[in-house]
């Protein structure tokens, strides 16, 4: 008979409990470089406008934390074979960041070397990545580009807007402690493309077309959107999702109170908040100052009503 799973105790509840209460409200502010390799662009623009909050067990948000732990190990190795390493930009004392399409895109990088025995003239940018040891004998036989597309398309967003040539990719194995070491080559072309691909999700005013119509597509299964996307599930309620909110150089415009947004506004709304009808599963049939009508998929009309008393008073 198999085993069974060890029945949790206060303490390992309480363990997860804490990482989850510490989680934030999953949305980040800027597309990520680290996920703009995702295959369906309609999962980037759904991320980048808040559609579905990120959250995570207690155990993923540790294993995450396994691999933030990993990069100072990471460093310290590399600096043992004589290379140098910066995890911080010596002029700001912070991460290295890189940001295009006015703020809207970017990432922090794990650092840069010089002084590394392949190359020693020539600075790389770091990237470190935990793997499962299924992942990892992928890797290994297919190499990154082909294994793990999304590492390969962050590391050459990287590489393009540093102005940095090459990568230094490490993979640890987080079953046997194995590493992978792969060197990467700046391509100038795949790096545009994938910055126009950026840009076209931030200022697209509708969601790109689905990867798959079939919900139970393999990418959409695993999906942190699929009830946004294929059940007619509700967006969150943020300047995000609201059709007065446009992305411009340097953060948010409502167009509804003509003014910036701070992105603690952002999260919270207010109450003259109206869906971009492409989150709402129904057709437009009426619109004025404040409200629009859908026919939803059963033929029942819904106003999508900010014409409230609070709302009014906004
Ligand atoms: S559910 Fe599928 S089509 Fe929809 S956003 Fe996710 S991956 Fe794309
Ligand atoms: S109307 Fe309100 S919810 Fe909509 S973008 Fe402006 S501040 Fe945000």
């Amino acid at each position: 008979m198999a085993d069974l799973p060890a029945a949790p105790t206060p303490t390992l509840t309480a363990i997860y409990a804490d990482y989850e209460a510490r989680q934030g409200d999953g949305f980040r502010d800027h597309l990520g470089a680290s996920i703009i390799g995702k295959s369906c662009a309609r999962a980037l623009w759904y991320d980048f406008r808040w559609v579905t909050p990120a959250r995570h067990s207690g155990r993923l948000q540790r294993l995450f934390e396994t691999g933030q732990l990993e990069e100072d190990r990471l460093v310290r190795n590399l600096r043992s074979t004589g290379a140098t390493v910066l995890e911080v930009d010596p002029d700001t004392g912070r991460q290295f960041r890189v940001e295009a399409h006015g703020g809207h895109f970017g990432g922090s990088l794990d650092g840069v070397a010089l002084g590394l025995l392949e190359a020693p003239k020539t600075w790389h940018v770091l990237e470190f990545k935990t793997h499962s040891a299924k992942s990892f004998a992928d890797l290994t036989a297919k190499r990154v580009a082909l294994s793990k597309p999304q590492h390969a398309a962050q590391m050459q967003v990287y590489m393009h807007l540093t102005g940095i040539t090459r990568a230094f990719y490490v993979a640890v194995c987080k079953n046997t402690d194995a590493l992978h070491i792969e060197r990467i080559e700046a391509d100038g072309e795949i790096a545009e493309r994938l910055l126009e691909k950026a840009g076209r999700v931030i200022f697209a005013q509708h969601p790109p077309a689905r990867i798959s119509e079939d919900p139970a597509w393999f990418e959409c299964r695993f999906c942190d959107h699929h009830a946004a996307c294929h059940e007619g599930g509700g967006a969150a309620v943020t300047c995000r999702s609201c059709l007065h909110a446009t992305p411009v150089d340097g953060g948010w415009h409502c167009a509804r109170h003509d003014r910036m947004l701070a992105p603690s506004e952002q999260r919270a709304a207010c109450n003259r908040h109206l869906f971009i009808p492409d989150l709402v599963p129904g057709e437009v049939i009426d619109a004025g100052d404040d409200f629009v009508t859908y026919r939803m998929a059963d033929g029942s009309p819904w106003v999508n009503d900010a014409r409230t008393p609070e709302a009014a008073s906004c």
